[in-house]
């Protein structure tokens, strides 16, 4: 997939997600559909979201009513858990543009080390073990 299929409706960037870079049961990114989709994939209440489908949105960047309960709820785990922001992220495609964003993000999550990818999961390079970010 593109790196800029790889961002979701709620900004989260799937291409730094463990499940994403795991060998079993590998997630495709919450964009592609799958059969086996990962449970909390499929039950994504964001990535259902009525408002979205019914617009055609392809992020919540348009949406009145962000941030909407499930959004506040899922940017405080990441910002406390994982170093990172829906919120921000969404700002930042909003104000910046997509290609803006993947330039920060790929400077952000590649291993300063070996140049591999750093999962917010954790904060390590998958390749090397680098801890880039302590939780
Ligand atoms: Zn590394």
């Amino acid at each position: 997939m593109k790196d800029e299929e790889l961002i979701a409706p709620c900004g989260m960037n799937c291409g730094i997600c463990k499940a994403y870079h795991r060998e079993k049961n590998t997630c495709p990114g919450c964009r592609e559909n799958h059969p086996n989709e990962p449970v909390n994939r499929s039950k994504c209440i964001i990535k259902n979201c009525e408002d979205m489908k019914k617009n055609n949105w392809k992020y919540c960047t348009k949406c009145s009513k962000l941030p909407c309960k499930r959004m506040k709820q899922l940017d405080k785990r990441y910002t406390t858990n994982y170093n990172m922001s829906m919120l921000e992220n969404l700002k930042f495609i909003k104000d910046k543009g997509m290609d803006a964003f993947l330039e920060k993000e790929k400077k952000k999550w590649t291993c300063p080390e070996c140049g591999g990818i750093v999962t917010c999961h954790g904060g390590i390079c998958l390749d090397c073990g680098f801890v880039k970010f302590k939780n």
